[in-house]
């Protein structure tokens, strides 16, 4: 078995990849296009904190770095909605007050550089990766300098994002199959500061959402009092970045949508002009792999829209599962990367439409009355039925339930939800006989159209 690995990328896939296969042993270099972060200061609008859910924790512990980000971890319980007219709704993200926590991407990033360094791993800062010869496993990097460096590896994983080059350098392979989409919105980031006295000034331990229907703004909390907000936007249209530019366009929209953010954002018409417009890509790829010779992981693999507040979970879990090949393939690399992407693809595939789904989710239909109703009775029929019946947001972000089994549970649990909101009132309902013993059959029915999925030990 190859004992020397070559990893593109030092984002946060790469870097707890090479703190894992430090750990077996593996000699790993790590070949970074940027230079090194923790020497810089962040740049404005970069600040991005991810929600880190149960499939990340769990990566970050089989690699004994869980307690390292303990600390800068704030948990978020629900999701705090901001309807137009200024009330606030709460909705539990568990039925046992799981929660999701968010982290700042630019510190998660720089700890886990630094473990990896720890473990043993060499980082190649500035080195960026201008030709992946895939049959060959020779790499060309350019430096700063303008100089040249060429690899011969052994093994390699592309971790290096969405616009990966090993990813193009499959796309020359004969029958590799891939596409690229950009999505209508982008987004942009903006920032409610900390109250003169240091407080939050909205709750802390929940993830803010302003849904407006195609467009939203969330917030995430920092560990300094301050949110991260990011606005979700169309690029054309009315109204959108196209529409809304001048100082006046920019007030007169956050007054009418977000009218009780706008006075604790004193920054926002310097963040909204002068933060940079991001877009918002999805990719797919088959195959994942290449022999025994190469693999693609995180959003290499599966780049997604963030929605779902994921896309660096399933990297993270990208990383467990080839752990968990390695243990069953031994030394055959290319048994352990074929496992691999069987395992895998199905799973980039689902979070990829999980991702997309949640946007309509969240930007659409958590206002609507009807949707809050069922996700009480969500929650309802979980506390009832806790080993058969799980909500698909529970499933994604607080099991390893596979992403692929969550995508086809969706169907089926909208069908059951259908005919327990057509009964009438649920909650006036559930109290007598006859309507348990019809939704004790309707689940039972669910149970049954899911038995042949594949759950773990999660519930249905
Ligand atoms: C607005 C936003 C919010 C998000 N929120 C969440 C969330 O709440 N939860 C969640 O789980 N995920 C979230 N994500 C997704 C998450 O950020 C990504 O899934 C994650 O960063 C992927 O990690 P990665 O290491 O695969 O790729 P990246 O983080 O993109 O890292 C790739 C690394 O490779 C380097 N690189 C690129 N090209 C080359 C090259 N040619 N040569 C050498 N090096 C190269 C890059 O400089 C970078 O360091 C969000 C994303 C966005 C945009």
């Amino acid at each position: 078995m190859s004992r020397s690995v070559t990893i593109l990328g030092a984002g946060l896939v790469g870097s707890l990849l090479a703190v894992m296969l430090r750990k077996r042993g593996f000699e790993v270099a790590i070949y970074e296009r940027r230079s090194d972060m923790r020497l810089q200061t962040m740049s404005a609008g970069r600040s991005i904190n991810l929600a880190v859910s149960h499939r990340a924790w769990h990566a970050l512990s089989i690699a004994g770095l869980k307690e390292l980000f303990e600390d800068i971890a704030i948990p978020m319980y629900g999701r705090t909605l901001h309807q137009i007219d200024g009330s606030v709704v709460f909705q539990q993200y568990g039925k046992n007050r799981e929660a999701i926590y968010s982290v700042s991407r630019g510190e998660l990033n720089k700890k886990l550089m630094t473990a990896a360094e720890e473990a043993g791993a060499k980082i190649y800062f500035e080195h960026k990766c201008v030709e992946a010869d895939i049959p060959n496993n020779r790499f060309t990097f350019e430096q700063a300098n303008g100089q040249s460096t060429s690899v011969q590896a052994d093994l390699v994983f592309g971790a290096d994002g969405a616009f990966s080059a090993l990813r193009t350098g499959y796309t020359k392979v004969d029958r590799v199959n891939a596409v690229q989409e950009y999505i209508e919105h982008g987004y942009k980031e903006l920032t409610i500061p900390a109250a003169a006295t240091g407080a939050f000034q909205l709750e802390k331990e929940a993830l803010h959402i302003w849904p407006r229907r195609n467009f939203m703004m969330i917030a995430l909390p920092n560990t300094d009092a301050s949110f991260t907000c990011t606005l979700f936007f169309p690029f054309h249209g009315t109204p959108s970045f196209d529409s809304v530019k001048t100082n006046e366009e920019v007030l007169q929209f956050f007054n009418e949508q977000f009218p009780d953010a706008v006075p604790i954002m004193p920054t926002l018409l310097e963040d909204f002009i002068n933060n940079p417009t991001a877009s918002l890509v999805t990719t797919r790829i088959s195959p994942w792999v290449y022999k025994n010779k190469s693999a693609l992981i995180g959003d290499a693999a599966h780049a997604i829209v963030p929605f779902y507040g994921q896309g660096m979970n399933a990297g993270f879990e990208d990383c467990s599962v080839l752990m968990q090949c390695m243990d069953q393939c031994g030394d055959d690399w290319e048994a352990v990367l074929a496992q691999y992407q069987k395992l895998r693809k199905p799973n980039g595939d689902a979070v990829l439409q999980l991702a997309l789904y949640n946007f309509i989710e969240m930007r659409d239909k958590v206002a609507d009355p009807e949707f809050l109703e069922r996700k009480k009775i969500e929650k309802d029929l979980g506390l009832r039925y806790p080993t058969q019946f799980n909500s698909i947001y529970e499933m994604v972000s607080f099991s390893h339930i596979p992403y692929s089994t969550a995508w086809q549970c969706i169907e089926k649990q909208d069908a059951l939800l259908q005919r327990i909101m057509q009964s009438g009132n649920y909650f006036d309902l559930i109290g007598t006989d006859s309507f348990k013993t019809q939704v004790d059959t309707w689940m039972s029915d669910y149970h049954a159209s899911v038995a042949t999925l594949e759950f773990g030990n999660g519930a249905h």
